[in-house]
C-alpha cells in the first residue's frame, strides 16, 4: 500500500514491525502513539513533554520523513511512554486472564470471607448443639474479663476454637456470641429437631400428645409437650417437642403452631 507522500517521502508499513506501538492516520498523514493516547491518564498533563504532545495531541509528522526514525526513537525512550506501554501490557494481561482483574480479586476475597464466616458460624452452632443435647446451661454467672468461668458456651469457644476463629470472635465479640445470638441458635436447633421428629412419624396419622405442667427453678410454671407415635420402622417413640411457659396466650400460640405442623406433615 502506498501512503501519501511529503517532499517525495512517505510513511512505510515497515515502521509497524519496528515500532509496534504506533498508529498511522492516513487522513492526517501523521503518526500517533497508541499506548500514550489511551493509557497516559494521571501521569502528567498531556503535552508537558514535547515527545508526548507530539504523538498524542496532534501526531508526529516530520517535514522530512527521514528524520522520523529519530523522532520515534526519542519517544520510545521517554519515561511517560515506557509507563504507558507497561499499563497497556498489564491491560492485555488482565484481558487474557480474568482472575487477575481487580473486580475478580475483590469478588474472590468476598467469597473467601463468606466461607470463613460460615466456618465460624458452624463452630458456634456445634457448640450450641452440644450444650442443648447435654442439657447444659449456656450462660455463666459472671461473663466479664475478670471471671474465671465465663459460662459453658464461651468456655467451649475459648477452649476448642482455633486461632483464626478466635480472632474473628474477638472482632465480633458480643455479636455472634451475645445472649440474643445464643437464643437464636437454640431456636434454630429446636425448629430443626421438631421437624426431624415430625418427619420420622408414620403416616398413619395416629399419635398421642401428653402435656404436663410443673414449676422450674425460678418458680415459673412450665408446660412440657410430649408426643407419642409410631415411626416409619414401626417402633413406638416418645419425644419431647418443647417446654413452654404456661401463659395462656403463648400456650395457645404454641399449641396452634404444633398442631398445624403435625397435621400439615401427616
Ligand atoms: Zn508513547
Amino acid at each position: 500500500m502506498l501512503f501519501p507522500a511529503t517532499n517525495g517521502r512517505r510513511f512505510t508499513s515497515r515502521h509497524y514491525k519496528i515500532y509496534y506501538w504506533i498508529e498511522y492516520s492516513v487522513s492526517k498523514d501523521k503518526i500517533f502513539c497508541f499506548p500514550c493516547r489511551h493509557f497516559s491518564a494521571n501521569i502528567i498533563a498531556s503535552g508537558k513533554t514535547a515527545g508526548n504532545l507530539c504523538f498524542v495531541n496532534y501526531g508526529s509528522k516530520c517535514k522530512i520523513w527521514k528524520e522520523q526514525t529519530l523522532s520515534l526513537n526519542n519517544h520510545q525512550r521517554c519515561k511517560t511512554h515506557v509507563i504507558c506501554v507497561q499499563r497497556w501490557n498489564d491491560y492485555l494481561l488482565v484481558k487474557k486472564n480474568h482472575s487477575l482483574s481487580i473486580a475478580n480479586q475483590v469478588n474472590n476475597v468476598r467469597q473467601q470471607n463468606i466461607i470463613e464466616n460460615r466456618e465460624h458460624l458452624k463452630f458456634l452452632l456445634k457448640a450450641a448443639l452440644f450444650l442443648s443435647k447435654q442439657g447444659l446451661a449456656f450462660r455463666g454467672h459472671n461473663e466479664s474479663d475478670i471471671s474465671k468461668n465465663i459460662g459453658n458456651f464461651l468456655e467451649i469457644l475459648d477452649m476448642f476454637a482455633n486461632d483464626k476463629i478466635k480472632l474473628r470472635l474477638q472482632a465480633r465479640y458480643g455479636n455472634y456470641t451475645s445472649p440474643e445470638y445464643q437464643n437464636d441458635f437454640i431456636s434454630s436447633i429446636a425448629q430443626c429437631t421438631r421437624q426431624i421428629i415430625l418427619n420420622s412419624m408414620n403416616k398413619f396419622g395416629v399419635y398421642t400428645i401428653m402435656v404436663d405442667e410443673t414449676k422450674d427453678l425460678s418458680k415459673k410454671e412450665q408446660m412440657s409437650f410430649l408426643i407419642r407415635f409410631v415411626d416409619k420402622e414401626l417402633n413406638i417413640c416418645e419425644r419431647s417437642v418443647g417446654c413452654y411457659g404456661s401463659n395462656p396466650y403463648y400456650f395457645l400460640k404454641y399449641c396452634t403452631f404444633f398442631f398445624t405442623s403435625v397435621l400439615w406433615t401427616l
